[in-house]
C-alpha cells in the first residue's frame, strides 16, 4: 500500500485501529501518518505537524526497544496514557518502533490493549518481519509493506562497509553505526546459519553446538534470532519466486513453510521470555528439519 492510499484512508476516515508497517523506513512513515491523522491544518506546516515531527506532541507517543527488547513496563505506560483523553482532542497515536523485539510479557500486555480498541486511538507498529509478531497480534493489525529504505546502502558504502551480507542486515533495519560494529562477524553469522540449515537434522544439531561461541553475548544472540527470522522470511520469498538477499535456498512445500513460520514464532517468544539460547535453537531445528 502506498503513502497516497494511506493518506486517502485518513481523509475518508477509513483508517484502521492498528497497523504494522513492515520493512522500509517504518518509524519515519509512522510519524508521517501521525501528522496526517492529527493535522490541524493551521498553517503550512501547521503547529501540530511541527510538534509531531519534533517529538513534542502530547498525543503522539513513540516507544522504542529498551535495550534489546520492548518490555512490559513500556506497554503499561501506553495503557496508562491511553486511559486519558487526548490533550488536543483529535485523538492519540501510539507508535511502537521495532515491535519485532517485544518480549512475550510485553506482547501479552499489548494484546489486551489491541483487543479493546478505544475510540480515537491509532496504533502503529513498525518492524522488519511480520513473522516475528505473535499470531494473535499479527491477526489484529493491518499489515502494510513499505518500499525499501533509501540511503542506508549509500551511507554504508561511503563508510567503506561492503561485506557480503550487508543487504540482509539492511533488512533488519539496523543503523549504519550498528553495521560498522558487526562488520567483522556479520558474514560469518550469516554463513553459519545458512550452512547449518542446509544440513540434515542430526548434523545441524551438531553444528549449533558451537553457536554459543560464535554468538557470545546477549546482543549477538539477539542478532542471531533476527537472522533466523530473516532466513525464514527468505524461505517464503524463495517459494514465491521473489528476490531475497540470502542467495540460493531450498524450496519447501507450503505445509513445511507453515512449520518453519510457527517454529520461528516460538523461537522468538521463547528466547525473549527467558534468554536461553542453544536449547531453543535446538528445539527449532528439531521442529523444522528432517
Ligand atoms: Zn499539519
Amino acid at each position: 500500500m502506498s503513502k497516497q492510499l494511506l493518506e486517502k484512508l485518513v481523509e475518508n476516515n477509513q483508517l484502521s485501529h492498528a497497523y504494522y508497517l513492515e520493512g522500509g523506513a517504518g518509524e519515519a512513515t509512522a510519524i508521517w501518518l501521525a501528522t496526517k491523522i492529527l493535522c490541524c491544518g493551521n498553517g503550512e506546516p501547521c503547529i501540530t505537524c511541527t510538534r509531531i515531527l519534533h517529538h513534542t506532541h502530547p498525543d503522539v507517543m513513540v516507544v522504542r526497544p529498551n535495550g534489546i527488547a520492548i518490555k512490559v513496563d513500556q506497554i503499561r505506560e501506553i495503557h496508562g496514557k491511553a486511559a486519558f483523553k487526548s490533550s488536543e482532542g483529535k485523538g492519540q497515536v501510539f507508535i511502537i518502533s521495532n515491535a519485532d523485539v517485544m518480549n512475550l510479557q510485553a506482547a501479552n500486555a499489548f494484546l489486551t490493549f489491541l483487543e479493546e480498541p478505544k475510540a480515537g486511538v491509532t496504533i502503529i507498529l513498525t518492524g522488519t518481519s511480520r513473522s516475528s509478531l505473535i499470531e494473535t497480534i499479527r491477526s489484529r493489525v493491518q499489515i502494510i509493506e513499505l518500499p525499501e529504505r533509501q540511503g542506508f546502502m549509500k551511507e554504508a558504502v561511503n563508510k567503506g562497509l561492503k561485506f557480503k551480507s550487508l543487504g540482509i542486515f539492511e533488512e533488519l533495519n539496523i543503523s549504519v553505526a550498528q553495521a560498522e560494529e558487526i562488520a567483522d562477524v556479520a558474514d560469518k553469522w550469516v554463513d553459519s546459519i545458512k550452512h547449518t540449515f542446509e544440513l540434515t537434522c542430526n548434523r545441524a544439531l551438531q553444528s549449533v553446538q558451537v553457536w554459543k561461541e560464535i554468538y557470545t553475548d546477549k546482543t549477538q544472540r539477539q542478532y542471531c534470532i533476527r537472522l533466523i527470522q530473516s532466513y525464514v522470511k527468505a524461505l517464503f520469498s524463495t517459494k514465491k519466486g521473489a528476490f531475497q538477499n540470502w542467495g540460493n535456498l531450498p524450496v519447501y512445500s507450503w505445509e513445511e513453510l507453515t512449520v518453519w513460520g510457527e517454529a520461528v514464532d516460538e523461537l522468538t517468544r521463547a528466547f525473549h521470555s527467558n534468554g536461553q539460547f542453544n536449547l531453543h535453537i535446538e528445539h527449532f531445528i528439531k521442529k523444522t528439519m528432517k
